[in-house]
């Protein structure tokens, strides 16, 4: 990103639930470091999970902003902007244009594993929970310009061994090699439903995001963006990850921790009470204490 550019954040929850404290902590961050820059932020809705997505759910989460104060210049339900739809399931026929570039590459072939066999071949060492890829469906020479895009299957991406490095703003530098730490990957399930990488790309891309701020839970995932990035010719933005926050057992805030939930943070709370929770865990005040998001603003802070 030059200099002299408006800075253009986003948030991009998914909505498949009430948000927690870990999600507004992610949208409260990115919209505080591009508005300090008098940059613009735009709501994305990612409900490209037909199962887990509900219409209801990304209602309660513009509320939610709302209620925070957090205002947003493009996206939201009512797709306001240039660049939208906003809302991914809108989206189908530009993901389509460019999983046609990508096929066009020879680097994607179809894969018919099932989750069974996925698990079955998967290579021993991903001790972690997650899954690479053992290629068992890949073709044996790569580019294959062979490969019929209309046979049944899933879509996956063929990865190089190559290391992806990248300068975190947040985490630091960071270094994945695609081959061993994510593998070749899906664009598009068997089912019809885009994948989470290749959407998130095209969107971050056609909607001029400069800067990604989220969880560093999605750290890995940056790796498999900016390779993504690079086939498809565009610029990746800056990417910043934000430490999870974990709840009184040290363990990840998720959607179960019904006392984090926004829910019961506006049932107990002001909203100048929850950003000030926001604030002391992102270490910007020292305490918790009611805070204004214009406080938040001013450099001082
Ligand atoms: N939709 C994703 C989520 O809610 C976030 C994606 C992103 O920020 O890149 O976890």
């Amino acid at each position: 990103m030059s200099d002299n550019q408006v800075p253009v954040g986003r948030f991009a929850p998914s909505p498949s639930g009430r948000m927690h404290l870990g999600n507004i902590y992610a949208a409260v961050m990115s919209w505080l470091s591009v508005r300090r820059r008098g940059g613009r932020w735009i709501l994305r809705i990612e409900d490209l999970d037909p199962q887990r997505s509900k219409p209801e759910h990304a209602l309660m989460i513009e509320d939610d902003l709302q209620w925070l104060g957090l205002d947003w210049d493009e996206g939201g339900l009512d797709n306001r902007g240039p660049h939208g739809p906003y809302v991914q399931s809108r989206r189908h026929d530009i993901y389509r244009q460019y999983l046609d570039r990508l096929e066009a590459t020879g680097f994607t072939y179809k894969c018919r594993c099932t989750r069974a066999d996925i698990m079955a071949t998967q290579a021993p060492h991903q001790s972690d929970g997650r899954i690479i890829y053992s290629g068992r469906c890949r073709p044996a020479v790569m580019p294959c310009h062979d490969t019929d895009p209309s046979a049944p299957g899933a879509t996956r991406l063929y990865v190089p061994d190559r290391d992806i490095k990248f300068d975190d703003l947040l985490a630091g530098p960071q270094c994945f090699n695609l081959a061993r730490d994510c593998g070749d990957f899906i664009l598009r399930r068997a089912d019809g439903a885009w994948s989470y990488q290749l959407a998130v790309v095209v969107d971050d891309a056609l909607m001029g995001v400069t800067e990604v701020m989220r969880g560093s839970d999605l750290l890995l995932s940056a790796a498999q963006q900016i390779y993504l990035y690079e086939l498809l010719g565009f610029e990746p933005p800056r990417f910043a990850h934000l430490p999870l926050l974990t709840n009184e057992t040290g363990q990840r805030l998720s959607k179960r921790d019904n006392s984090l939930s926004m829910e019961a943070l506006r049932q107990n709370n002001r909203p100048e009470d929850v950003l000030g929770m926001v604030a002391h865990a992102a270490g910007i005040i020292d305490r918790a204490r009611p805070v204004a998001l214009s406080e938040l603003l001013s450099p001082g802070v």
